[in-house]
Protein backbone atom coordinates (compact mmCIF):
# COMPACT_ATOMS: atom_id res chain seq x y z
CA UNK A 1 0.00 0.00 0.00
CA UNK A 2 0.93 3.25 -0.84
CA UNK A 3 0.48 6.85 0.90
CA UNK A 4 0.98 10.33 -0.13
CA UNK A 5 1.99 12.37 2.48
CA UNK A 6 2.33 16.08 2.09
CA UNK A 7 3.85 17.59 4.82
CA UNK A 8 3.15 21.84 5.39
CA UNK A 9 1.36 22.85 2.37
CA UNK A 10 0.30 25.99 4.67
CA UNK A 11 -0.59 29.35 3.79
CA UNK A 12 2.27 30.71 6.03
CA UNK A 13 4.96 28.24 4.39
CA UNK A 14 3.45 30.08 0.70
CA UNK A 15 4.51 33.57 -0.96
CA UNK A 16 2.94 36.38 1.43
CA UNK A 17 2.94 33.98 4.36
CA UNK A 18 4.96 34.49 7.65
CA UNK A 19 7.80 32.07 6.61
CA UNK A 20 7.30 31.78 2.78
CA UNK A 21 9.03 29.39 1.04
CA UNK A 22 10.09 30.72 -2.06
CA UNK A 23 7.55 29.40 -5.21
CA UNK A 24 5.87 27.18 -2.22
CA UNK A 25 2.55 27.50 -3.72
CA UNK A 26 3.51 26.18 -7.41
CA UNK A 27 3.74 22.16 -6.00
CA UNK A 28 -0.11 22.96 -4.85
CA UNK A 29 -1.81 21.75 -8.65
CA UNK A 30 0.69 18.38 -9.29
CA UNK A 31 0.18 17.52 -5.54
CA UNK A 32 -3.75 17.36 -6.29
CA UNK A 33 -2.78 15.54 -9.13
CA UNK A 34 -0.92 12.68 -7.53
CA UNK A 35 -3.76 12.31 -4.66
CA UNK A 36 -5.58 10.19 -7.48
CA UNK A 37 -2.55 7.80 -8.20
CA UNK A 38 -2.08 6.35 -4.69
CA UNK A 39 -4.21 4.28 -1.52
CA UNK A 40 -3.84 6.94 0.87
CA UNK A 41 -3.23 10.74 1.46
CA UNK A 42 -2.30 12.03 4.99
CA UNK A 43 -1.31 15.66 4.98
CA UNK A 44 0.96 17.43 7.94
CA UNK A 45 -0.33 20.31 9.51
CA UNK A 46 2.26 22.11 11.34
CA UNK A 47 -0.08 23.80 14.15
CA UNK A 48 1.90 25.57 17.17
CA UNK A 49 0.47 27.48 19.82
CA UNK A 50 1.09 31.36 20.17
CA UNK A 51 4.57 31.87 22.05
CA UNK A 52 5.63 28.45 20.69
CA UNK A 53 9.60 28.18 21.87
CA UNK A 54 10.60 28.01 18.25
CA UNK A 55 9.79 31.54 18.05
CA UNK A 56 12.58 33.69 18.00
CA UNK A 57 10.14 36.38 19.34
CA UNK A 58 9.64 33.67 22.34
CA UNK A 59 13.22 34.02 22.97
CA UNK A 60 14.81 37.97 24.45
CA UNK A 61 17.27 39.67 21.90
CA UNK A 62 17.18 36.53 19.38
CA UNK A 63 16.28 37.06 15.95
CA UNK A 64 14.85 34.33 12.95
CA UNK A 65 17.11 32.37 11.74
CA UNK A 66 19.49 32.39 14.89
CA UNK A 67 19.97 29.01 16.19
CA UNK A 68 19.97 28.01 19.50
CA UNK A 69 20.58 25.36 21.86
CA UNK A 70 17.31 23.93 23.43
CA UNK A 71 17.49 21.00 26.17
CA UNK A 72 16.44 18.54 22.81
CA UNK A 73 19.20 19.93 20.90
CA UNK A 74 20.01 22.71 18.05
CA UNK A 75 17.03 24.58 17.29
CA UNK A 76 17.01 27.06 14.25
CA UNK A 77 14.64 30.05 15.54
CA UNK A 78 11.84 31.14 13.24
CA UNK A 79 9.36 34.37 12.67
CA UNK A 80 5.78 33.49 14.38
CA UNK A 81 4.23 31.13 11.67
CA UNK A 82 1.45 28.60 11.81
CA UNK A 83 -0.66 29.77 15.08
CA UNK A 84 -3.24 27.23 15.87
CA UNK A 85 -6.49 28.85 14.64
CA UNK A 86 -5.00 31.22 12.25
CA UNK A 87 -5.03 31.89 8.86
CA UNK A 88 -1.86 31.58 8.17
CA UNK A 89 -1.99 27.96 9.77
CA UNK A 90 -4.62 26.48 7.34
CA UNK A 91 -3.50 24.65 4.38
CA UNK A 92 -3.48 26.39 1.11
CA UNK A 93 -6.36 27.09 -0.50
CA UNK A 94 -6.19 25.02 -3.46
CA UNK A 95 -5.31 22.05 -1.89
CA UNK A 96 -7.61 19.34 -2.32
CA UNK A 97 -7.99 18.94 1.87
CA UNK A 98 -10.62 16.72 1.10
CA UNK A 99 -8.87 14.44 -0.53
CA UNK A 100 -6.82 13.59 2.66
CA UNK A 101 -7.60 10.63 4.56
CA UNK A 102 -5.80 11.67 7.28
CA UNK A 103 -4.21 15.21 8.56
CA UNK A 104 -1.77 14.97 11.29
CA UNK A 105 -0.82 17.72 13.11
CA UNK A 106 2.73 18.48 14.83
CA UNK A 107 4.66 21.05 17.13
CA UNK A 108 1.72 21.51 19.57
CA UNK A 109 3.40 20.91 22.17
CA UNK A 110 5.19 24.89 23.73
CA UNK A 111 8.42 23.93 24.85
CA UNK A 112 9.41 21.34 21.85
CA UNK A 113 9.29 21.95 17.68
CA UNK A 114 8.29 19.13 15.50
CA UNK A 115 10.00 19.11 11.79
CA UNK A 116 9.48 15.13 11.46
CA UNK A 117 5.57 13.85 10.93
CA UNK A 118 6.81 11.08 12.95
CA UNK A 119 9.09 12.50 15.61
CA UNK A 120 9.13 15.89 17.66
CA UNK A 121 12.45 17.47 17.53
CA UNK A 122 13.48 15.12 20.35
CA UNK A 123 13.90 12.49 18.05
CA UNK A 124 11.70 10.28 20.82
CA UNK A 125 8.50 11.81 21.15
CA UNK A 126 5.97 9.97 18.28
CA UNK A 127 3.35 11.90 16.58
CA UNK A 128 1.05 8.52 16.33
CA UNK A 129 1.77 8.84 11.86
CA UNK A 130 3.76 5.32 12.21
CA UNK A 131 1.10 3.65 14.19
CA UNK A 132 -1.64 5.09 11.59
CA UNK A 133 0.05 4.03 8.40
CA UNK A 134 1.19 0.48 9.58
CA UNK A 135 -2.25 -0.68 10.71
CA UNK A 136 -3.34 0.41 7.50
CA UNK A 137 -0.77 -1.76 5.71
CA UNK A 138 0.77 1.32 4.44
CA UNK A 139 4.62 0.34 3.15
CA UNK A 140 5.78 2.96 0.56
CA UNK A 141 5.29 6.65 1.18
CA UNK A 142 5.45 9.31 -1.49
CA UNK A 143 6.76 12.88 -0.04
CA UNK A 144 6.17 16.01 -1.35
CA UNK A 145 6.09 19.61 0.14
CA UNK A 146 7.68 22.47 2.36
CA UNK A 147 10.06 22.80 3.12
CA UNK A 148 12.16 20.40 1.78
CA UNK A 149 15.38 20.89 3.55
CA UNK A 150 13.28 20.60 6.97
CA UNK A 151 9.89 19.14 7.60
CA UNK A 152 10.22 17.33 4.31
CA UNK A 153 13.63 16.06 5.04
CA UNK A 154 13.06 15.15 8.56
CA UNK A 155 10.35 13.85 7.74
CA UNK A 156 11.66 11.57 5.27
CA UNK A 157 14.34 10.41 7.27
CA UNK A 158 12.43 9.53 10.02
CA UNK A 159 10.20 7.15 8.07
CA UNK A 160 13.03 5.16 6.40
CA UNK A 161 14.67 4.68 9.69
CA UNK A 162 11.31 2.94 10.27
CA UNK A 163 11.92 0.99 7.54
CA UNK A 164 9.51 2.52 5.04
CA UNK A 165 10.19 2.76 1.21
CA UNK A 166 10.46 6.41 1.20
CA UNK A 167 10.90 8.35 -2.40
CA UNK A 168 10.86 12.27 -2.21
CA UNK A 169 9.83 13.97 -5.66
CA UNK A 170 12.03 17.36 -5.71
CA UNK A 171 9.59 18.76 -8.28
CA UNK A 172 6.81 19.18 -5.50
CA UNK A 173 9.11 20.66 -2.51
CA UNK A 174 10.34 23.68 -2.28
CA UNK A 175 13.49 24.81 -0.09
CA UNK A 176 14.29 27.32 2.55
CA UNK A 177 18.10 27.09 2.05
CA UNK A 178 19.56 28.60 4.67
CA UNK A 179 23.77 28.21 4.67
CA UNK A 180 23.72 25.02 2.55
CA UNK A 181 20.77 23.12 4.11
CA UNK A 182 19.35 22.10 1.18
CA UNK A 183 22.83 20.12 0.12
CA UNK A 184 22.81 18.86 3.48
CA UNK A 185 19.46 17.47 3.51
CA UNK A 186 19.56 15.85 0.38
CA UNK A 187 22.80 14.19 1.09
CA UNK A 188 21.78 12.77 4.33
CA UNK A 189 18.17 11.83 3.17
CA UNK A 190 20.14 9.69 0.20
CA UNK A 191 22.17 8.31 3.28
CA UNK A 192 19.25 7.34 5.26
CA UNK A 193 18.10 5.16 1.78
CA UNK A 194 15.59 7.63 1.10
CA UNK A 195 15.08 7.56 -2.87
CA UNK A 196 15.36 11.31 -4.39
CA UNK A 197 13.13 11.23 -7.78
ZN1 LIG B 1 6.82 25.36 12.77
Amino acid sequence: MHALVVIDVQNDFCPGGALAVDRGDEIVQPINALMAEVDAVVLTQDWHPAGHSSFASSHQGKTPFELIEMPYGPQVLWPDHCIQGSPGANFHPDLEVDRADMIIRKGFRAAIDSYSAFFENDHQTPTGLEGYLRTRGIDRLTMVGLATDFCVNFSAVDAAKLGFQVTVLQDLCRAIDLEGSLQTALDGMRQAGVTLA
